[in-house]
């Protein structure tokens, strides 16, 4: 026997493995398909086809197409279902908690949009929360954010810098409805842009009937109207292809930043242009965007909200997902907290691409 085959021999013949240690998996885990949690298989706003996916809002970066099965708040149900088309999905009412191979998972308000949830999970005495993404003022259209206690908070930070500080959004809703007037006092038609899913419900519960009357874009029409049995709205007119200059002349248009520049708003007639964002909190962004009037009004928390947020849920351990993720989670770490950042596929909203949906 050569003394290689002897000490392959004597290998297989004493060396005895110790026995692999399991190592303990978190509850909730960043897989390339998603946020994952292996104890219940499923997976909290995917990116890619997953077989039970759980979703926290309509937005398309978070509740995306192809899952063999979609679980969501009830809100949620008719917002997804026009934009996704014919899928298997299940509502949920707020605080109701159901299982999963042992998990217990319950919705609660995000306040991001209607029927935004934050998903809480629970398993063998642990709690995790992520978040979707969230604010704290009250809209008027969403249900207000409730803070849900845990060890570990999974949040967005879209607008984690300290630069971001909301004023009442009632102060904004004054200013709109003082421009909208000012311009028809001017014969101008006012072009008020937000997304189409929030935003544009939120804008237009807020905005004054008794100054005129508003008008929409086709895909902000549409989503208000799969709304509407939730929402009470003010009316609107859609534009259409023989709505003429003079119908909308000193009214309000509604519609979806995109339009911007497209052969769509040059039917318009005269116009005085106003978007709505967060990000109209830059000057720069206010100058690409090339617009009148920049209203500063977001669907996120700013930097007091999260940290808000953040404090109110009890948590040790905090996970940024999107935004301005590594300067939060630095910022939290000095603050005692145990941050860290992962790597999601959720878009952040930044000033280069507000103008897409
Ligand atoms: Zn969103």
């Amino acid at each position: 026997m050569t003394y290689q085959r002897f000490t392959e021999k004597y290998k297989r013949t004493f060396f005895v493995p110790s026995p692999k240690r399991k190592r303990k998996m978190p509850l909730l885990e960043f897989t390339s398909k998603g946020i994952y949690c292996a104890a219940a298989d499923v997976y909290l706003d995917p990116w890619k086809k997953v077989s039970k996916a759980l979703i926290t809002h309509g937005h398309s970066d978070h509740a995306r197409w192809g899952h063999q099965q979609y679980i969501t708040h009830h809100d949620n149900v008719p917002i997804i279902r026009h934009r996704l088309g014919k899928i298997v999905v299940t509502g949920k009412a707020y605080g109701e908690s159901f299982t999963i191979n042992g998990v217990r998972f319950s919705f609660h308000p995000a306040g991001h949009v209607p029927g935004s949830s934050q998903i809480r999970v629970e398993h063998r005495g642990e709690i995790w929360v992520f978040t979707g993404d969230y604010k704290l003022d009250n809209d008027g259209i969403s249900t207000p954010f409730e803070a849900v206690r845990c060890h570990s908070f999974i949040t967005e930070c879209t607008f984690g810098l300290p630069v971001f500080d909301w004023q009442a959004p009632e102060r904004v809703h004054h200013e709109i409805n003082t421009w909208w007037a000012t311009n028809q006092t001017q014969g101008l038609t006012s072009l008020l842009m937000g997304y189409s899913l929030g935003k544009a419900q939120r804008l237009l519960k807020h905005l004054d009937p008794n100054i005129g009357k508003i008008f929409t874009h086709g895909a902000t029409e549409k989503m208000t109207d799969v709304l509407r049995s939730q929402i009470d709205f003010p009316e609107t007119h859609l534009i259409h292809r023989d709505t003429e200059k003079k119908e909308i002349t000193g009214q309000l248009v509604l519609a979806p930043p995109a339009v911007m520049g497209s052969a769509w708003i040059k039917k318009l007639g005269k116009l005085s242009t106003g978007y709505a964002s967060g990000w109209m909190a830059f000057r720069g962004a206010r100058r690409r965007r090339a617009v009148d009037k920049a209203f500063v009004l977001s669907d996120h928390a700013d930097w007091k909200g999260l940290l808000q947020a953040i404090e109110a849920t009890g948590c040790e351990n905090v996970i940024t997902t999107h935004g301005y993720t590594d300067i939060f989670a630095q910022y939290l770490r000095e603050k005692g907290w145990n941050a860290r950042t992962e790597k999601t596929q959720y878009e952040a909203e930044t000033p280069e691409t507000v103008l897409t949906e």
